[in-house]
């Protein structure tokens, strides 16, 4: 495309989105891939996602990240859905193309991509643990499975939930995964993966699981990210295991709509690293 013409417009729409990363992180893409492009936050009244979608359409929008508390709308919006988006229920990725708006969720894809490449821990095989059973939770199901481990178990403090997701990824898995769902006190043995979904993070508590779930090759991944360490983390902490929190989810997350939208596939290492400083420095 001519850089005479005028850049395709992005946006991330959510109520509240001051806070969002995601036009630096994508401007940084756009750099480092030579893209023409803008990339904007949409603040969206809670009753006018769809009107405001519209509006954006309507004015030339390419596609747009939708985040809380719009991930439900922007699945119902969708006229076409990825397989990741339909078993998410949720969409976070939207790409407009004349009448269609294709829906995606690169929630899960992403933090997969942080832990198996960047990390460079391979999951085929391994005992994952997810704790929680929400909409976080329920997006990173299937790229999760797709990794053909060799057990997965999912705890929540709402059993039910955790059973209606275990029913979810039966329906999806290939049938060579063990799945199970669980109250925190019956979770047993050493996992090599547990990943905490829950927003217990949010009020600097844990979930009440037992240390013996750990070991020092076990890797424990916090979805939240922030200045502080979570609970969760310090708790995995001295347990001596690894650790990981999940400014990589957030970072990988908007790599893979970059790629869809873009149909190149950005560096991620050297971002990273700049937010992690500006992260720290606060
Ligand atoms: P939801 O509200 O959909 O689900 C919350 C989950 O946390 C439920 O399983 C709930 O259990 C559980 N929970 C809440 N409070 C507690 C507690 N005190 N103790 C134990 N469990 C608790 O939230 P989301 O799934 O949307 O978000 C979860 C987390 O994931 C958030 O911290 C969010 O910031 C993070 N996230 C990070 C992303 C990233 O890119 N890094 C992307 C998306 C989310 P119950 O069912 O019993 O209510």
């Amino acid at each position: 495309m001519s850089h005479f013409s005028a850049p395709d417009q992005y946006v991330v729409i959510g109520n509240p989105i001051a806070h969002s990363k995601s036009p630096s992180i994508h401007a940084h893409f756009a750099g480092i891939c030579a893209q023409h492009m803008e990339y904007a936050r949409l603040l969206a009244p809670l009753d006018g996602f769809a009107a405001s979608v519209a509006a954006f359409r309507q004015a030339g929008g390419k596609g747009a990240n939708v985040t809380v508390p719009f991930k439900l709308e922007a699945y119902a919006l969708a006229t076409q859905l990825s397989p990741r988006a339909q078993l998410a229920g949720a969409v976070n990725t939207l790409s407009f193309n004349g009448d269609q708006i294709f829906g995606d969720n690169t929630d899960g894809v992403g933090l997969v991509n942080d832990i198996v490449r960047n990390a460079g821990i391979a999951l085929k095989n391994k005992r994952i643990l997810l704790l929680g059973a929400g909409g976080a939770a329920r997006g990173v199901l299937l790229p999760l499975l797709s990794e053909q481990p060799a057990e997965f178990v999912i705890a929540n403090r709402t059993l039910s939930k955790a059973e209606e997701l275990i029913v979810l990824a039966q329906q999806h898995g290939n049938g060579t995964v063990k799945l199970q769902s669980c109250v925190w006190a019956a979770l047993q043995g050493r996992f090599d993966l547990i990943i905490n979904a829950t927003s217990a993070s949010l009020s600097d508590e844990v979930p009440p699981i037992s240390a013996t779930l750990f070991d020092s090759n076990t890797l424990a991944y916090d979805m939240m990210y922030g200045a502080q360490m979570t609970a969760f983390l310090r708790f995995a902490q001295t347990q001596g295991a690894q650790l990981r929190d999940g400014l990589g989810m957030l970072v990988e997350q908007a790599a893979e709509s970059f790629y869809i939208w873009r149909g190149v596939r950005p560096e991620t290492a050297a971002l990273m690293l700049e937010l992690r400083r500006a992260l720290e420095s606060q």
